[in-house]
């Protein structure tokens, strides 16, 4: 197949046209083992397709976003926000001339290491590991070397290091807090992971009847606007028109920063900060959440015991014993960690 050769030749053609800023994967670090590069898709493009095809990534459905076992069909899941994401990230990419495919591969990477029952489930796995527990650094571990049985996916430099530094802290969206990404895709996607969830958490918590769009603070509608796709907009907009920023008259001075205008930065904080009082800290109270993290307790507690049970390719059987369980039940969706504790006595 002659013309196949030309393929990739052509793609990575295509990305010298791309922004100066713009992660090429030509000129990338690489993987961690070398391997023949694909005939019909660059390096990115194929770390993307591993990280649909992998099992972790199939999890994302039955795992909880905010709401544990909500009576509806429409709540956002792990799956439709990570899709959300990757959506926003592309959207934002494009129009800054960015690496889409890296941008995609990183966004659909980055939850796949949250455990069951969303953050609930996640501090209930902080509290016992002897080395805490942060979902970031479970996802780069699910691609470095729980997928495919200890070989992880073997994936590319970029890609990882946009997945582990995806995080961040409470007080600021842009804040360093657990490390930025070195690439602007990965902070592309840091950002676009905040808007996604900011917008479809505010949706679910008018779905679920605890608030409705008049309770949302005044800044926050006068600011991003009134409806759902509004406030998207103008919070993705705000970042194509903020994010280079221009010293001088010619191009070459502009200095490569993803960032927003003062006013948006601060609306879609207090925004946020908003949903951590009135959702998330709400929410975390409830008797699902209370009962999820107690689950996960009861697991962790279990398996410690009883590790011949753990009959999973997530477990690598060279770890210690807690890291066994703590990979384990992180990799468990809601409904498995629920049945596997009932199963085992819990009630
Ligand atoms: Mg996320």
């Amino acid at each position: 197949m002659p013309y196949y050769d030309e393929v990739r030749a052509r793609l990575e053609e295509r990305e010298r046209m791309l922004s100066p800023f713009a992660a090429k994967s030509y000129a990338g670090r690489g993987r961690e083992r070398a391997e023949e590069p694909s005939l019909v898709r660059t390096d990115f493009q194929r770390d993307r397709d591993r990280i649909i095809h992998s099992k972790a990534f199939r999890r994302l459905k039955h795992k909880t976003q905010v709401f544990i076992a909500p009576k509806g069909d429409h709540y956002v899941t792990r799956l439709t926000h990570t899709l959300e994401v990757a959506q926003i990230a592309r959207t934002i990419s494009r129009a800054l001339n960015l690496n889409e495919d890296l941008t995609e591969g990183i966004a659909l990477g980055h939850d796949l290491g949250h455990p069951p029952f969303g953050h609930t489930g996640e501090a209930a796995l902080a509290d016992v590991l002897p080395e805490g527990f942060r979902h970031a650094q479970q996802s780069l571990r699910v691609v470095e070397k729980l997928e495919g049985g200890g070989k992880g996916l073997n994936l590319t430099w970029e890609v990882r290091d946009g997945i582990v530094n995806s995080s961040k802290v409470r007080e600021d969206i842009f804040a360093e807090g657990f490390g930025l990404p070195s690439t602007l895709e990965g902070r592309v996607v840091r950002v676009s992971d905040a808007i996604a969830y900011i917008n479809h958490d505010v949706a679910d918590t008018i779905r679920a009847g605890l608030m409705t769009e008049d309770d949302l603070p005044q800044q926050a509608v006068e600011v991003l606007g009134r409806s759902h796709s509004q406030r998207i907009d103008t919070l993705v907009c705000d970042i194509v028109e903020h994010s280079w920023e221009v010293t001088g008259q010619a191009k070459s001075d502009a200095v490569p920063i993803i960032s927003m205008s003062p006013a948006v930065l601060a609306t879609a904080n207090a925004l946020r900060e908003f949903l951590f009082e009135r959702v998330y800290m709400f929410e975390s109270g409830e008797p699902e959440a209370v009962r999820g993290r107690e689950v996960v307790r009861f697991l962790f507690g279990y398996y410690l015991e009883h590790l011949d049970e753990m009959q999973s390719d997530f477990v690598l059987p060279a770890d210690p014993p807690w890291r066994r369980v703590a990979d384990y039940v992180a990799g468990m969706t809601d409904q498995f960690a629920l049945r596997a504790a009932e199963e085992r006595g819990f009630s």
